[in-house]
């Protein structure tokens, strides 16, 4: 069965309540034109104190689903700052974004935390998106695939096959995040290719083929098209051009070609 394509904005810290009901609008707008048999699975991540909002724009929406950038693994108690699975749900929350490279790195979070939030998520009912990826030092050194794998490996500790099955990754190269540089499409393809040559060698053949595993870092409409081109390719996770209704409906097309 072919993997179903994910087109997820990531919005980071960015939109208050009145910016995300006018992103949200414009997108909803867009892809009301669009053919809703051909679109990509499409999300969006707003930031805690959007959620709501966006809830509201989006319920009677099928077209789009919600992801939270952060969950804490807990479900409850003196965690202050932090958000539970529970209070997700309030707002039909499907998708978590975990170990993004951003958290990782300025916020120190672990493999082991991510892997935490993973179980935890998944025995929620909600899905996962997993990212992962290297820094311009460990690709120069050529370390990438090895740096992969022990992230992937750490991140699904524990974790059921079917349970991997319906998760998403989404392979971020640290370097490419932001830069306006986006990994060359065959590269970024040949590097999923290996990320799921990973699943396989942990689950199984079909676990690998059913896994969605996207790719995020400086995706643009003019290189959205080449990039879905690519098989291992199932989709984007996209940060600055999903801050814009224009572009992240143009994402959503280049997607659907
Ligand atoms: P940019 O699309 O802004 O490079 O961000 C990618 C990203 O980090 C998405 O999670």
């Amino acid at each position: 069965m072919a993997r179903r394509p994910i087109i997820a904005g990531n919005w980071k810290m960015h939109n208050n309540k009145a910016a995300a009901r006018e992103l949200m609008d414009g997108i909803n707008y867009g892809i009301s034109k669009l053919d809703a048999s051909k679109m990509p699975e499409v999300v969006v991540a707003p930031t805690y104190t959007a959620l709501w909002q966006v809830y509201e724009l989006i319920k009677n929406e099928p077209k789009v689903a919600l992801a939270a950038q952060n969950v804490n693994p807990n479900p409850k108690g003196a965690y202050t700052g932090e958000i539970s699975l529970e209070m997700l749900a309030d707002f039909n929350v499907k998708f978590v974004i975990i170990g993004h490279s951003e958290r990782r790195q300025m916020f120190n979070e672990t493999d082991e935390f991510i892997n935490q939030k993973a179980i935890a998520i998944l025995n929620a009912g909600l899905i996962p998106i997993i990212c992962c990826g290297e820094t311009l030092e460990q690709r120069e050194a050529g370390v990438t695939d090895a740096h992969l794998e022990a992230q992937i490996t750490k991140a699904l500790a524990g974790i059921s096959a079917d349970d991997v099955a319906k998760s998403v990754i989404a392979y971020e190269p640290i370097w490419a995040i932001g830069t306006g540089k986006s990994c060359d499409a065959v590269e970024a393809n040949r590097t999923i290719g290996e990320i799921r040559k990973v699943v396989a060698k942990l689950y199984s053949q079909d676990v690998a083929d059913k896994i969605r595993i996207l790719y995020g870092g400086s995706v643009k409409p003019s290189t959205i098209v080449e990039q879905m081109a690519q098989p291992e390719i199932d989709g984007g996770l996209i940060g600055g051009a999903s801050l814009e209704a224009e572009s992240f409906v143009a994402l959503i097309e280049g997607a659907m070609q």
